[in-house]
């Protein structure tokens, strides 16, 4: 059903959409905001192509060039809209950067054009006061790393037309991911409703000397089986992201864990898993 699928941004999340999209069969358009930012999408993509073949054992690095080479890429919005079925929108998460690209895309849609945002953290019901189709306007979240952390998790707005979510689990299945179906708007769908506590409740016992990171991560594994303990994850999400995230709450033990992550970690160049040390060496 969903054929021409165009990606609006081409930062770290659209370039590994578009790339899954490319290599699962889609007709793929990425969509970004200046010629620059257009070549440093084709790049990202392309970096992103050898993540991918190591990765996924049933997709040779031919293949994905092939795919890859179909991607067109424009900064021209208009043009690009044309023929379109699915527009899957990950700029950045500004709300007004948001009202900027789907006023727009609205402008210029064909009326079939399904509306999809990856926004992780603004609520769908809130874009959607951006479209002219809110009933064509859902939420279709990827998560980092796409073909591998394959999930998509697909969460409707009041106004969303009620056959749109299982088009859009279909779809989803289509390019290689596990849908994730979520029945009621929720800040954080599935996963980071879950996640940021587990963070949260890690980094307590961290900052008050209960126990060590990886005494805390070794009692969560093997007492259930998970392959990652709460620093473990942290590692991966960076650790200058989680300060950041930190210091946007207004409790003092977040400032007070934010201020012992930037102290310990950040001013020393420990950032996790993308600097070869964080909690653990890697
Ligand atoms: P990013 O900053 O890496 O990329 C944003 C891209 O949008 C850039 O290529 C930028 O040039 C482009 N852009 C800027 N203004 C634009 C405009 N007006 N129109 C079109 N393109 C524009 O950001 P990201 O991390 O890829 O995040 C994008 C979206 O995906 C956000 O909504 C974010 O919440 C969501 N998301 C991010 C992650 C993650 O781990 N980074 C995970 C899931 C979802």
């Amino acid at each position: 059903m969903f054929k021409k699928v165009l990606i609006a941004g081409g930062g770290v999340l659209g370039s590994q959409i578009a790339l899954q999209n490319a290599v699962h069969g889609k007709e793929v358009t990425v969509y970004d905001i200046s010629d620059d930012a257009v070549a440093a999408a084709k790049k990202r993509v392309a970096s992103f192509k050898d993540l991918l073949v190591a990765d996924i054992k049933e997709i040779s690095d031919e293949q994905a060039q092939a795919d890859i080479a179909k991607i067109t890429y424009t900064s021209d919005l208009a043009s690009a809209l044309k023929g379109i079925d699915l527009v899957i929108e990950a700029v950045p998460e500004s709300l007004a950067i948001k009202k900027d690209f789907w006023n727009k895309a609205s402008e210029a849609a064909d009326e079939q054009t399904v509306f999809a945002t990856n926004s992780s953290s603004l609520l769908p019901s809130k874009i959607a006061e951006f479209v002219d189709r809110p009933t064509k306007f859902i939420a279709l979240h990827f998560a980092n790393i796409v073909w591998s952390h394959n999930t998509a998790e697909i969460m409707a707005q009041p106004k969303t037309d009620a056959d749109l979510p299982a088009q859009m689990e279909t779809f989803a299945q289509e390019i290689g991911m596990v849908p994730i179906l979520v029945k009621k708007e929720q800040p954080g769908y599935v996963l980071n409703t879950i996640l940021m506590p587990f963070l949260s409740a890690g980094m307590y016992l961290w900052y008050h000397g209960i126990a060590d990171p990886d005494k805390i991560d070794k009692t969560w594994m093997i007492a259930t089986g998970s392959p990652y303990g709460p620093f473990g994850i942290l590692d991966v999400v960076g650790l200058r992201t989680v300060g950041n995230i930190l210091k946007t709450s207004q409790d003092a033990e977040s400032q007070g864990i934010a201020e012992k992550l930037q102290k310990e970690f950040v001013d020393q160049g420990k950032l996790g898993t993308e600097t070869g040390e964080g909690f653990y060496k890697y």
